[in-house]
């Protein structure tokens, strides 16, 4: 067919066919076919890195895809476009709360909306199988089922705004090792009632539009060919919209033959011409073809992609006031002895830790958005207690590489603003980019110049804010020199370190030179960089000019913060991991927290008794101290309000409201699921459907902080527990289960009420017990309230080879604040009330 016939009026779904499913179908199908092969395939890849390709003979617009789960980042990594920097999934998922999650959801929708994206590609909603997974931050939880409730409210609230929602990575891609070739071996078991099941809950209640096919393989078969994405995704579930791969995870002919629809990033890649020939040769259906493209067109007309829309209405503009809500939603307190906090309005509190001053915000990788301010607890400390003198200690080094400079030392030269100047130009020396940028950390994801290309240039005049001798240098790959008013002071050829090219751009190794500077004097600063012979993927660059402290010794930092903790009435410590621990592309080395802040805080704690510390990661940390301080909290990466929302807890004008999503070990050596090493390509999930909590149990071992574990500054008491058969499930083998709890404390705060199975004298393999429902309730001082839990019959099932099935007989129902604490129970056999 021609693309005249295609022009025939079928372009532009009527809004009679929008609302009929079949009858829209049916005009998809006629605008697919109305495509010749050569346009239907150029369809299935992506137009650039981030975008489809438009076909404007039916009316078909270009569809924008971005990263990512936590904030939109658009099509630029650029900070001239800044985004909303939302707290870690770790903090959303903490929350417990889905009806957050929905409104984290539209904030990023809304965040799309304005920066002309279709697909949010999010939320990652892999599990924390083991702490040492590099994405960890990134993902909710080591439970399916807290995982999927996130999940599938995060898809509804992105979605409820005319954007696709993309969860991801389908599936077992709960790992970073080997992360594009590895073969997972997993049983259908654990597949079906722990990995696959966030996913079941984002396509069947979320409804979610798109789903990312992951990296690795399951059971030898990468998962761009899998036949999963057939079924379960589609054929069970019922999902009707996009595969979208993970970027450049279709690698073959193969993969068009299976349910993957779209193969990212374009505009090259294994289909094209390639997969033209292949169906010519009968090798691919034209069926499969015409389908795919019907089901994009479908994602289009779903984002309003297709035919002649009417622009979006107006979003509400998102301000940060809800990333400052959401985080202190999250903040875990998992230690208060003798009520320490809330603080009250202290006379003076010595603050210690690198992270105080340059926290985490968010993880690392494609996840990464560029906010226009982050605040540091330090400001946040310091705005919310003006009356506190609050001093601030190193204490000890986090950071491995070098952080950005401030924005507000540089100027740039060429026109005495504020920034710093970049130029890329060709062997010929002719200029091809001249750029005033206002970050010296520069990130080009596919949109950097590409051909015969020199050098790029960094020129900016730096105003130090403080004397002292300073590593000053750069991170990136390949030849490159710092020079300080003409004077070359630095020159580094650095290599590509680790396996993935993507490390290469986002976090390249740094190379530094300690130099001695002056508060307030000016200084010429040039790095050259050659970008002749050094290997990159096409359009990708990353360059960071920046510092890090001259510390010199790291035994002078602790005793100087350990004298300044002594001076105060109180002492924080905010202790982190830093981006070489975790960010995408590898895995974690070790749980313990980098440098030496085990031993700055045990110093911290031994000078001052009212110490309380704070824990910036977005993923567990060991913590050998913990019961040497009278406080901790944990507070993951926490977006760009980190510090104000930090400082709402600490003072008490927010109770921290998260629960654990994820056990805390207490030692490495007892976290029974934990390694991500493929040997010989494969990685083996042995344990089974014994994740998380559920291995723990099994293990017969007390983690630190147990799953579901978090106190609030008031205290709840659990009364009562009834079990029943739901009314509006007409006896399908659910429950429904009522808890009473108390208020017994001494001001309003929520709690979360959990309620778990457990299954004994089971003939099939179960956990120990298993989360079935949970619900958060808030609950003024001194009164009690009902929360009512609907536990739908999937609760009580197990998978088994024919498929899921209900085991006649009881089950333990029990509930309580945490997995390990768990005051009521009933007993309950769903089946006994099924109707005859
Ligand atoms: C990540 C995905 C991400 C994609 C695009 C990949 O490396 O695994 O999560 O959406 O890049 O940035």
């Amino acid at each position: 067919m021609t693309t005249g016939q295609a022009s025939s009026g079928a372009q532009s779904p009527s809004s009679t066919t929008q609302t009929d499913p079949a009858a829209l179908r049916e005009q998809l199908t006629a605008i697919a076919r109305s495509l010749t092969l050569e346009q239907q395939v150029r369809l299935l890849t992506g137009a650039d890195m981030w975008s489809t390709h438009a076909e404007p003979a039916v009316g078909l617009r270009s569809m924008v895809l971005s990263d990512g789960p936590s904030g939109v980042r658009g099509q630029i990594w650029d900070e001239r476009d800044p985004s909303l920097n939302l707290p870690s999934a770790t903090a959303l998922s903490a929350s417990w709360d889905p009806e957050l999650a929905y409104r984290y959801g539209a904030a990023a929708a809304a965040e799309a909306v304005r920066k002309g994206v279709d697909v949010v590609l999010g939320p990652t909603i892999n599990l924390h199988r083991s702490p040492l997974g590099g994405r960890h931050f990134e993902a909710y939880s080591e439970d399916p089922l807290l995982t999927g409730e996130i999940g599938a409210a995060f898809v509804r609230g992105v979605q409820s705004a005319g954007v696709a929602a993309c969860p991801k990575h389908y599936i077992a891609n709960d790992f970073e090792t080997e992360r594009f070739t590895a073969s997972v071996e997993v049983s259908d078991q654990a597949l079906r009632e722990v990995y696959l099941a966030p996913f079941e809950r984002t396509v069947h209640d979320g409804g979610a539009w798109t789903v990312m096919s992951s990296y690795n393989a399951v059971r030898g078969v990468t998962m761009s060919e899998n036949d999963l994405l057939r079924s379960p995704l589609c054929q069970e579930w019922g999902f009707d919209g996009v595969v979208v791969s993970d970027w450049t995870a279709v690698r073959s002919i193969a993969a068009a033959r299976a349910r993957q629809d779209l193969a990212m990033p374009g505009p090259d890649g294994p289909w094209g011409q390639a997969l033209v020939a292949a169906v010519r040769a009968g090798e691919v259906p034209a069926a499969e073809i015409e389908e795919k493209v019907r089901r994009l067109l479908l994602l289009a007309v779903r984002v309003g992609a297709l035919g002649a829309e009417p622009p979006p209405p107006p979003r509400p503009v998102i301000d940060a006031g809800f990333a400052r809500e959401v985080e202190a939603r999250g903040i875990v307190l998992v230690r208060n002895t003798d009520g320490l906090l809330p603080l009250r309005a202290p006379a003076s509190i010595a603050v210690s830790g690198q992270s105080a001053g340059l926290p985490r915000t968010q993880g690392g990788g494609s996840a990464t958005v560029l906010p226009s301010e982050t605040i540091s607890p330090l400001t946040g400390l310091r705005q919310a207690l003006p009356a506190t003198t609050v001093s601030h200690c190193l204490g000890a080094i986090v950071e491995e590489g070098i952080a950005e400079l401030p924005l507000n030392c540089l100027t740039d030269p060429e026109t005495g603003s504020a920034g710093l100047r970049v130029r890329i130009r060709d062997s010929a020396g002719d200029l091809v980019l001249d750029e005033l940028r206002f970050s010296s950390a520069l990130v080009w994801l596919g949109n950097a110049p590409v051909g015969d290309l020199a050098t790029l240039e960094l020129v900016t005049d730096y105003r130090p804010a403080v004397t002292g001798p300073v590593e000053l240098g750069f991170a990136v790959i390949g030849p490159t020199v710092l020079s300080i008013d003409g004077v070359d002071v630095l020159q580094a050829d650095n290599d590509v370190t680790g396996q993935d090219p993507a490390s290469a751009v986002l976090s390249p190794p740094a190379s530094t030179a300690e130099v001695d500077l002056q508060a307030g004097r000016g200084y010429r600063l040039r790095v050259l960089h050659s970008l002749a012979g050094t290997p990159r993927q096409p359009g990708a660059l990353g360059i960071t000019l920046g510092s890090r402290p001259a510390t010199g010794s790291a035994d002078a930092l602790i005793a100087e913060a350990a004298e300044a903790a002594r001076e105060a009435e109180v002492a924080v410590v905010v202790v982190g991991t830093n981006s070489q621990v975790e960010s995408e592309g590898f895995d974690r080395g070790s749980l313990a927290l980098p440098g030496r802040q085990d031993d700055l805080v045990r110093a911290v704690a031994a000078a001052n008794p009212q110490t309380v510390v704070v824990v910036n990661s977005g993923s567990p940390v060991t913590m050998p101290w913990r019961s040497q301080v009278r406080a901790v909290l944990l507070t993951w990466f926490g977006g760009q309000e980190y510090g104000r929302a930090l400082a709402d807890v600490l003072t008490g004008a927010v109770e921290p409201g998260g629960r654990l999503p994820t056990s805390w070990p207490a030692e490495e050596a007892d976290v029974p699921v934990i390694d991500v090493r493929p040997v010989d390509g494969v990685l083996r999930y042995d344990e089974g459907i014994h994740i998380g909590y559920r291995a723990w149990l099994r293990a017969g071992v007390e983690p630190a902080y147990p799953f579901g574990f978090g106190l609030g500054y008031t205290s709840f008491d659990y009364e009562s527990l009834t079990v029943a058969v739901p009314a509006a499930a007409g006896g399908d083998g659910g429950a429904e289960v009522s808890i009473r709890l108390s208020n017994t404390g001494p001001r309003e705060g929520r709690e979360v009420a959990q309620v778990y199975l457990s299954r004994p004298e089971s003939a099939h393999e179960r956990p120990v017990r298993w989360l079935a429902g949970f619900a958060g309730v808030t609950v003024p001082a001194g009164q009690s309230a009902t929360v009512t839990i609907a536990l739908p019959r999937r609760a009580f099932e197990h998978w088994q080879a024919d498929g899921w099935a209900l085991e006649p007989g009881g089950f333990t129902v029990q509930a309580g604040p945490n997995v390990a604490d768990l005051p009521l129970r009933a007993e309950f056999s769903p089946q006994a009330r099924l109707p005859l």
